[in-house]
């Protein structure tokens, strides 16, 4: 854990070395080396800000347990702190139910539906994948070529833009089936009628999760993007795609506190395999380092 931090925090956890007592001006300069690093990885100014009012509130208030240096006591909180920006652990139950898959065009949504679909397969259930993205054409071959790789039923039907339509046919059509996940159309923005058609998408289907793709080099628009979809249909789960490429992520956690939910799933690339589970150590690291 410890390690963990180092990275892009070095020379400020140095300054903590050998402190017997805590020093308001070193833990001040821990803070204010976090605070860069953060919203260089493009964390939420606000979100900054709280969690170093919570650090040195927390490193100047509470006693070190017995027999852990401060070094260790307010790392160990600024990791805590950490932690709790990247939002509730999300469970994901391996059961019965119905996914709808939210973002917008580009997010990475379409590849993240063939993927989650693998992830269901590989632990031995049964699944589906109805393609209602009405909106871009050739999102249903797209889902289809993924689909066909790993033998998951895809159904769609291309040309036809009433996605409630779609959907009901599609239910119907794989009834078998016991995760069922449903690719909406995404825009280039958040216009009205799209948010409609999820809100209808979502009542129709009685959803059991409503999961939202952000890319990791999505800055601050992610804030607001989570806020439209979450007033919508609730939003219980984050994807982050694209881990993969430079960006360290920090955007998507707007998404995380917008919501009130947590990181599922982290993507790292293009083919069906390239999905895990959120691990916040690893994003952690990444953030800082
Ligand atoms: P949609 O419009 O949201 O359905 O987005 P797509 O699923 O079509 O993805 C947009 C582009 O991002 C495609 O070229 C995908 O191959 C690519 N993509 C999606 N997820 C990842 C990822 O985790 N890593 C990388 N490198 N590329 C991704």
């Amino acid at each position: 854990m410890l390690d963990r931090l180092g990275t892009g925090l070095k020379d400020a956890v140095k300054k903590l070395a050998g402190k017997t007592v805590i020093d308001r001006a070193a833990v001040e300069e821990l803070v204010k080396d976090l605070q860069r690093v953060l919203l260089q990885a493009d964390v939420n100014v606000k979100l900054v800000m709280n969690l170093s009012k919570a650090i040195k509130k927390r490193s100047l208030e509470e006693e070190p347990p017995k027999g852990m240096s401060v070094r260790e006591h307010v790392l160990r909180i600024v990791y805590q702190e950490l932690v709790n920006l990247m939002g509730d652990e999300v469970t994901v139950t391996l059961g019965p139910q119905i996914i709808l898959m939210a973002g917008l065009q580009g997010s990475g949504k379409t590849t993240t539906t063939g993927k989650l679909a693998r992830y269901f397969q590989r632990k031995g259930l049964r699944v589906g994948v109805i393609c209602a993205d009405v909106f871009r054409p050739g999102a249903y071959d797209q889902l289809k070529n993924l689909c066909n790789k790993v033998n998951v039923p895809c159904y769609g039907e291309p040309g036809v833009t009433d996605a409630v339509k779609i959907v009901e046919n599609g239910i119907r059509e794989l009834k078998n089936t016991e995760v069922l996940i449903i690719d909406t159309q995404g825009r280039h923005a958040l216009e009205d009628d799209l948010i409609s058609e999820i809100i209808d998408l979502n009542n129709l289907t009685k959803a059991t999760h409503r999961w939202l793709v952000i890319d990791a080099a999505l800055g601050q628009q992610a804030k607001e993007q989570a806020a439209r979809f979450h007033e919508a249909i609730s939003i219980d789960g984050v994807i982050i795609t694209k881990m993969d490429g430079t960006a360290k992520g920090g955007g998507a956690l707007s998404a995380v506190a917008e919501t009130g939910s947590g990181i599922v799933f982290t993507g790292s690339g293009e083919t069906i395999e390239d999905l895990e589970r959120f691990d916040p150590d690893s994003f952690i690291s990444r953030l800082l380092g």
